[in-house]
C-alpha cells in the first residue's frame, strides 16, 4: 500500500529518469486530459508532497498524481515490455528518448499550473519526508482536536502528511495505545511524530517496509495485516476493526493486551 515512503521512492526514481529530458511521448488516459499533449516539454523535476506526486514541466505546468490504494508509476527502457498490469489500468504515459514512465491505476491525475500547486497540496500538514519537515507544527496539529481517536488523527493528511494505514496501526502499537484512544489520553505527540518520521525515513529507500527493524519476510510489521496472529510482543491474538476518518475508513490493527482500551 503506497504511503509517504513509497511515494518518496517513486518520486526519486521518476526524477532520476526524467528530470532534464524532453517528453517525446505523451498519453494521458483520463477523459479530462485525453486531448492534452505534453510532447516537446522538458521535465523539470518530480517532487513528492506527502502522498502526492508533482511532475513539473517547463511552461509552468504540473502533472499532479496520487497513488491511492493501488496506483503506481513504473519505468521502462525504450523497447522493454510493460509489465505493470493490464493496459486498461494505464492512466498516463510520459516517454523520453530513453525511458517511458507509465502510471497504473492512478485514482487522481490532473494537469495544473505549477503556480497553483498550493491549491492541491497546500492543505497538507508537515511532510514527514519533506525538506521543510516541522515536528512542532505536526505535533500541534495532531493534538489540536483532543477528543479525536489517535488512529484517525494520524491518518489525516492535514495533520501530518505521509502516514497511511500501515503506519497508523504500527505507530499506535509502538506507542502502546489503542487506535481509538482520544488524542488527549495518547502518547506525547512530539515523541510520536518523531517516531513516525524515523520510521518513514528508515524505510524510504527500501522496497519492503519494516517497523520492527527486522527485514526478513513475515517479520516486517508488528500488527498490520496480522489479525488473529499472535502479537510479537505478548502472544495475544492481534485484532482488527474499521476506523475513520470518514471517507477514509480503513481497517486498524492492534493488540488488545499491549494496547489496552483507555476507557476500560
Ligand atoms: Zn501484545
Amino acid at each position: 500500500m503506497p504511503e509517504g515512503d513509497t511515494v518518496w521512492r517513486t518520486a526519486r526514481s521518476l526524477h532520476t529518469a526524467l528530470a532534464g529530458a524532453m517528453v517525446v511521448r505523451s498519453d494521458l488516459r483520463v477523459p479530462r486530459l485525453a486531448t492534452v499533449d505534453l510532447t516537446g516539454r522538458r521535465v523539470l523535476g518530480v517532487v513528492p508532497r506527502g502522498k502526492h506526486l508533482l511532475t513539473r514541466l517547463d511552461g509552468g505546468l504540473t502533472l499532479h498524481s496520487h497513488l491511492g490504494m493501488e496506483g503506481s508509476w513504473r519505468l521502462y527502457r525504450s523497447g522493454a515490455r510493460w509489465t505493470g498490469g493490464p493496459g486498461h489500468r494505464i492512466r498516463a504515459v510520459l516517454g523520453t528518448e530513453g525511458v517511458s514512465a507509465v502510471g497504473y491505476a492512478l485514482p487522481l491525475l490532473e494537469l495544473l499550473r505549477t503556480a497553483d500547486e498550493p491549491q492541491v497540496v497546500g492543505h497538507l500538514g508537515p511532510d514527514l519526508l519533506g525538506p521543510d519537515w516541522d515536528a512542532d507544527e505536526a505535533a500541534r496539529r495532531l493534538s489540536a482536536d483532543p477528543d479525536r481517536p489517535l488512529g484517525e488523527a494520524l491518518l489525516d493528511q492535514r495533520n501530518l502528511a505521509g502516514i497511511g494505514n500501515v503506519y497508523r496501526s504500527e505507530l499506535c502499537f509502538l506507542a502502546r495505545t489503542a487506535p481509538w484512544t482520544p488524542v488527549r489520553l495518547g502518547p506525547d505527540p512530539h515523541r510520536l511524530v518523531e517516531v513516525a518520521r524515523r520510521l518513514l525515513d528508515a524505510n524510504k529507500t527500501y522496497g519492503a517496509r519494516s517497523t520492527t527493524g527486522n527485514r526478513s519476510r513475515g517479520r516486517l510489521l508488528y500488527v498490520y495485516g496480522r489479525a488473529g496472529e499472535p502479537c510479537r510482543r505478548c502472544g495475544a491474538p492481534v485484532r482488527a476493526a474499521e476506523l475513520g476518518p470518514s471517507g477514509e475508513k480503513r481497517i486498524a490493527y492492534w493488540c488488545p493486551r499491549c494496547q489496552p482500551d483507555p476507557s476500560a
